[in-house]
Formats: C-alpha cells, structure tokens, sequence
C-alpha cells in the first residue's frame, strides 16, 4: 500500500496547483521536486544589494482576475498584486509613440479595427476552436482589409503569444486570449489587466507552496525523479536516487521537454505509441528568446507600460522593454531600476551563438538611440537566451483541443498538467489553468473508483 494517494512530479505553478487542490479535498499528495525551491520556471531570486530578480518578465496576464489568481483563491490565498500595465508605448523613427500614433489609422480604418474588435469579444467557443487550426496572418488576411489594422493585431498576437512570425500564432489561440482581455477590460483590452505579484513572481509561487503545505500535502525538494514506471498492476513506480516510491496515481507537472526523459518512450513501453510519437515530436514546439537583463542607476523611462521597436531593421525581430521596477520598486534598491530587454526568437535561433551575439549587438545599439547615455546607467548587464520559455508554442494546429490531455484514456493513474498540456492562455496562466482542470478530473476519476 502507497503512503499517497499521488504523487506529483514537479513543484511549479502546475504541480503545485494540482498538490494545493488534490490536499485540500483530502487527497494524500506528494510532491517531488528536482530543485530547492518551488516555482520552476517562475522564481524570483534575491541578488546582493539589494536586487530582487525574476526569472524572466512573468508579467500575469488579466492580473487578479487570471487564472494564476483563480488557483491561489481556490486554495484560499490572495496575493497582493503591482498597479497594472497601462499600455504599449513603440519606438519609430527616433521616437516613442502611442499605439494610436505608430498605426495612424483613418476614420474609415478605426472604423474597421473597432468591428473587428467588437467580434471578437462575442465570439462563440466553436469559432474559436475552428480556428485553432487556422494562423493569425491567414485569419487576419480574410477578416480585415486594411494593412495598418492588419499590422497592429500581429503586433498584438505576437505580445501575447511571445511568438515573433503571425505564420506560427494560432488564430484560436490569439481569439481566445484577446476575447477573454476584452471582456475583462473597460477600455481596449490589449494590455489593462496585466500585472504581477508584488514582491516578485516568486512570492506567487511561494504562496501556492505554502498553501499546499497548509493543506498536509508534502513536498520534497532537492528531489530529481529518474523515471517513472506504470507497475502493470494499476500502479507506478517513481524511481529517485537511492528510493523508490509506489503510488496509485502520478500527475507529471512537467515541460514536455522533461517528460520524455522520465517515462518509458522505448519500442516496448506500455504506453502508446501514438501518444509517444507525438510527445517526442513536440519537444522543440516551444517558445525562446534572448536579451539581456539590465541594472540601472536610475529609470531609462517611467509608468507602467511596455516598450516595443516593432521590428529592428538589422535583424527584423521585435525588441521588448519591460521595466520591472516601475511596477514594483521595491524590487531594486531605491532609485535604480531593473529592465527586461529582448525578443522572443525560434529555438534555432537562440541556440546559435553567432547569431545570438549579432542580434544582441544589433539590439543595444538600438538602445543606445532609444535611451541616449543607458551605458552609463548600467551597475549589471546579463546577456541571456532561454529555450522552453512556455510551451507549446501556441501555433496552428496545438491550441485548444489540439493540445495533449491532462490525462491519457489508455494508462489510467497517469495525468499531465502544465502550460503544455489543454487550457488556454499565456505561460503562467496556462499551467495554472492545466492545474485545475487537471486536479478536477482526479477528483471525478477517485469517486468513479468509490472514493
Ligand atoms: C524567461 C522566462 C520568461 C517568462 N515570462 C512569462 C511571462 O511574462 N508571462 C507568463 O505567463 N509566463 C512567462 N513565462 C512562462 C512561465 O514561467 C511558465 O509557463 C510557467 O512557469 C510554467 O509552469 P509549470 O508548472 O508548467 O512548469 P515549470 O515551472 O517548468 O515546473 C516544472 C518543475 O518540474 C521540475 N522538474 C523537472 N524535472 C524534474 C525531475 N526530473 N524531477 C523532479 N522535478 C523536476 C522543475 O525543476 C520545475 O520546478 C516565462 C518563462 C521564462 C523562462
């Protein structure tokens, strides 16, 4: 007999999500976790000096009312929140301007713009999962006439996909995301709902470790599972270093990326080989990016927006600045500010050192127009590049039904939960959201089986 009822490989947002919500309805949880503290991919570390950094921008897309904020609240924690994003500032021709200005559109294309808008907020879910399939450039190609309004919602699909090409952004997936910011939001919806946790990403993260704790659940870190076996009499052995552990059900909180390391993906594994061959084939279907991370003495730019050269000449990539600490200034010591600067890129690229070296000599010149004198603000400057930022890519054809299950039909007692696996929505919101429906279908799947 297993001490656990699950074991949770994991202790991100998703695996800790499905701990907090299994404990809470009595569900003996344990939860393995390769690192020494929770979060994955969403930390925030304390630097000397007094710097608190994220591991990335983690901007929580619709803030409180997100999925992320949903979870917390499900396993009764709140979380204070930053004051939220009040728009999208771009840099053209030596300048920065409003969305408004960059596009310059006619009465006749504002005109276009706001009906387009006013269909998407009531569109159904079936029009939605239709285009699912479909890629925003083709989408937009039969939906809008006008090139500058054309131009404005790529730029809009690439902010929330943190896809750089319109050819590789689900038209499902950008619908879903901009219906849900439209209904959530008073006033244009692209970007007033976004937020972040005061005190960094990790004190999100933190609070859904600390609720799961509350609950009874147990977590190991400094915990790497090594393989995760079904025993074929219904079960699973987790293997660790040194120790094995037998459980009736494992949900594997895990990049797709790190799953197919763990279970078995040979010819003669019991799992199908259907499901493994898609598995195996979606590990590079993810987003990257690279820039840098800055330290300043002082702000380059104030207020609560996002900064974008929409499309640098040398290297055609779209240059994101997000300043972290006019969101939250407690974050670096007073004064000074930390800033987020880069691009999201293909897998290919990131990995290329020669082009990542050209990219990020194209992008700090391209500061050095925007914000005249940055170098001698700069304390810390680190280059950095990140393959697997979320996953999947919300490309055409893995959104919405398309993306894997929580749980797979042919090999009951195993689930998946994640921002790779079905739910919709960026990153953070969409491993919260796997969470959910993930730990909802144990429930039903424990009283089907009499408990
Ligand atoms: C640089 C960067 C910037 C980002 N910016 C944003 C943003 O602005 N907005 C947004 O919504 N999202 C953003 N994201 C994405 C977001 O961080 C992820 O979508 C989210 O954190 C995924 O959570 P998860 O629980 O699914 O996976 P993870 O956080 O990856 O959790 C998986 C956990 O499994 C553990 N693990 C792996 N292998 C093993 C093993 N063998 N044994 C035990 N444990 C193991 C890992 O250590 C990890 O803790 C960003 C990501 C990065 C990297």
């Amino acid at each position: 007999m297993s001490e656990y009822d699950v074991v949770v490989v994991g202790a991100g947002i998703a695996g800790l999500g499905v701990a907090g919500l299994l404990q809470s309805a009595g569900v003996r949880t344990l939860v393995l976790e390769k690192g020494r503290t929770p979060g994955g991919r969403a930390r925030t570390y304390d630097l000397p000096g007094g710097w608190r950094l994220d591991s990335g921008t983690h901007c929580v897309d619709l803030g409180t009312e997100s999925a992320c904020a949903r979870l917390l609240e499900r396993v009764g924690r709140t979380i204070e929140w930053t004051r939220p994003m009040e728009g999208i500032r771009i840099f053209k021709d030596g300048a920065w301007m409003s969305q408004e200005e960059f596009l310059g559109l006619s009465e006749e294309e504002s005109g276009e713009l706001n009906g387009f808008l006013a269909r998407l907020k009531d569109m159904p879910d079936a029009e939605i999962d239709e285009l699912d399939t479909v890629s925003l450039s083709d989408f937009l190609a039969g939906a809008v006439r006008s090139d500058k309004v054309t131009e404005f919602l790529k730029m809009i699909g690439m902010v929330q996909t943190t896809l750089s090409e319109a050819e590789n952004i689900s038209a499902g997936e950008f619908a879903a995301i901009y219906r849900e910011a439209l209904r959530q939001s008073r006033a244009g919806g692209d970007a007033g709902k976004v937020r972040m946790p005061v005190g960094g990403i990790g004190v999100m993260t933190g609070a859904q470790a600390q609720a799961a704790l509350d609950k009874g659940a147990e977590i190991r870190y400094s915990t790497p599972v090594r393989r995760v076996e079904p025993t074929g009499a219904g079960g699973f052995r987790v293997i660790l270093d040194g120790e094995e552990i037998s459980a009736p059900a494992v949900v594997m909180a895990l990049p797709i990326w790190n799953l197919v390391k763990m279970l078995p993906m040979e010819e003669d594994s019991p799992l199908p080989r259907a499901w493994r061959e898609r598995m195996k084939g979606l590990v590079r279907e993810t987003s990257a990016s690279i820039g840098y991370t800055t330290g300043l003495t002082g702000p380059i730019f104030t207020g609560p927006v996002y900064l974008s050269a929409w499309r640098v000449p040398e290297v055609g990539l779209p240059l994101q600045i997000f300043g972290q600490t006019n969101f939250d200034a407690s974050l670096a010591p007073p004064g000074h500010m930390i800033a987020f600067i880069g691009t999201p890129c293909t897998p290919d690229q990131a990995e290329n050192e020669a082009w990542r070296e050209n990219t990020l000599a194209v992008f700090w010149k391209t500061l050095e127009q925007m914000f005249p004198g940055i170098g001698d603000k700069v304390v810390w400057n680190h280059p950095g590049w990140a393959v697997g930022i979320d996953g999947l890519g919300r490309s055409p054809g893995l959104t919405g039904r398309y993306r894997p299950k929580v749980f797979l039909e042919e090999m009951p007692g195993l689930y998946f939960a994640g921002d790779c696996y079905t739910g919709r929505g960026v990153g953070m919101n969409a491993a919260a959201n796997s969470a959910m429906i993930c730990a909802e279908k144990i429930l039903a799947d424990l009283k089907a089986g009499g408990r």
